[in-house]
């Protein structure tokens, strides 16, 4: 069957003949890829950044974003059935015994290092025709979502922001454990930093929450990113236009900065800015080889002891993000249908993936439609 893949030896992008998988063992699930989403992660192996290949292979096949339908399941398979459709997720855990994460389902929190990602790390990924996974990492999505559940990973970013938010603001001692279990925003800011997918699903995931969210993104307006966010009731505010410290007096204090842009320049823009217990999220992996930064580290250590700040990174992603993900994506359709679908520019044949994952960025959301 065709897939697309990366050859990091040869320094080679596009289609191979890749091997049909088959089930070999009762906790297994076949699926058809139906879509795959692109994203900066891909294009970076593609610059052979990182990405390597599973033992045994040469190449690897490219996609973590995807969105199957089940085609076959093994004796074991419980949760999924043929027809379903269903979301794969992307890290699997390293198999040391000592590995506590790994071994309580955290893979997300691995401390070997030796965990694996579909697509990324030492296993293929999902821009091919067939794949087949174990159910614990598969997610049963609703028919309904169809449309756009091939954004579920993406937006599981924010979801385990949110989780990591959730458990880092326990610290807040006046808060009853009653209070606590609300995992409710109402009344809180939140920057969301960014308007690619992640920051404008992070940006709906917030509101869901009940923050008063706000993006805080380069481009003026207007412009399409912009368009789509204040669609669904959310502020658009361009830092060319807007310097932190202009936005911190316009919002208020600054509870949560949610970082989706990836890179550290104007993120520690906004850190000096954050405000009074508030907690900074990166999300963002920057690229390679980037030039030193200067910064004005004295402040922002000021600030974090004064007050009572926490900076914190998150990686993706755990079963419950995921689930979460789904969960909050129904109600995204629900509230702001069109706004959801319009993340998705595109949708494009596997034969257009080395175009996609070369050539210029362009849009938002970029997907290969394979079924
Ligand atoms: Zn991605
Ligand atoms: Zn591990």
């Amino acid at each position: 069957m065709n897939a697309i893949a990366v050859n990091p030896g040869r320094k080679e992008v596009g289609q191979v003949s890749h091997p049909k998988p088959k089930l070999a063992r009762a906790v297994e699930v076949k699926f058809r890829m139906l879509e795959v989403g692109i994203c900066g992660t891909d294009r970076e192996i593609c610059r052979f950044d990182y990405g390597s290949p599973p033992n045994g292979f040469e190449h690897l096949v490219l996609g973590h974003e995807g969105l199957g339908e089940v085609t076959e399941v093994g004796d074991g398979v419980s949760t999924l059935r043929k027809g379903d459709l269903l979301v794969p997720m992307v890290r699997r855990p390293c198999a040391d015994p000592a590995c506590q994460p790994c071994r309580a389902q955290r893979s997300d929190f691995c401390t070997t290092g030796n965990f694996v990602e579909r697509g990324i790390k030492e296993m293929h990924g999902f821009m091919t025709e067939e794949v087949v996974d174990e159910e614990p990492y598969l997610c049963k999505v609703p028919d309904a979502l169809r449309d756009v559940a091939v954004m579920m990973e993406p937006l599981s970013v924010a979801e385990k922001a949110l989780e990591q938010i959730w458990r880092i603001q326990d610290r807040l001692p006046w808060l009853t454990a009653d209070q606590f279990r609300l995992r409710d925003g109402a009344g809180k800011n939140a920057v969301i930093l960014g308007a690619g997918p992640i920051g404008i699903l992070g940006a709906m995931a917030f509101k869901v929450a009940g923050f008063n969210t706000f993006v805080y993104s380069r481009s003026r307006k207007p412009n399409p990113k912009a368009e789509i966010v204040e669609s669904f009731g959310v502020p658009y505010i361009s830092a060319l236009d807007v310097a932190p410290e202009q936005l911190a007096e316009r919002i208020g204090n600054i509870d949560v900065v949610y970082e989706a842009i990836g890179t550290a320049v104007n993120s520690f823009d906004v850190l000096r800015v954050l405000g009074q217990n508030g907690i900074f999220v990166f999300t963002g992996i920057p690229g390679f080889p980037k030039p030193h930064l200067t910064f004005d580290a004295e402040l922002i250590m000021r600030n974090m002891v004064l007050k009572n700040q926490v900076a914190v990174g998150t990686v993706n992603a755990s079963r419950q993000a995921f689930d979460w993900a789904i969960r909050d994506m129904s109600e995204f359709m629900r509230r702001w249908p069109d706004a959801v679908r319009a993340v998705i520019t595109g949708r494009f044949p596997l034969g257009h993936a080395r175009e996609l994952l070369l050539g210029k960025a362009t849009g938002i959301k970029n997907v290969l439609q394979i079924a």
